[in-house]
C-alpha cells in the first residue's frame, strides 16, 4: 500500500523549489539560501515577494510585503496573535 500524499511536503520555496515537511524548514531555508538577495518571504505562509522586477527596483513590493504581513496574510490565525 502507497501514501503517496502530494501534500507530505507542503512546504515550499517558490524562488528555488526546495521543499519540506517542516514550516520551520522551509523558513530557515530561505534564510540561509536567499538572505540578502531582492527577495522576502513571508514566515507565516512561505510566501515571497521579489524586490527587483525588470532589473528594477520596485518600492511596491516592500510596501505591499509590510502590508502583507500586517494585514493580508491570515493563513496561520492560530499561530500569529502577536
Ligand atoms: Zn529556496
Ligand atoms: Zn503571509
Amino acid at each position: 500500500m502507497f501514501q503517496h500524499y502530494r501534500s507530505e511536503m507542503p512546504y515550499s520555496c517558490s524562488v528555488c523549489g526546495f521543499r519540506s515537511s517542516f514550516h520551520k524548514d522551509a523558513v530557515d531555508h530561505f534564510q540561509e539560501a536567499h538572505d540578502r538577495t531582492d527577495k522576502l518571504q513571508c514566515p507565516r505562509c512561505l510566501k515571497t515577494f521579489s524586490l527587483f522586477s525588470n532589473n528594477q527596483y520596485n518600492a511596491n513590493v516592500a510596501s505591499s510585503y509590510v502590508m502583507h504581513l500586517q494585514v493580508s496574510c491570515r493563513t496561520s490565525s492560530s499561530i500569529g496573535k502577536a
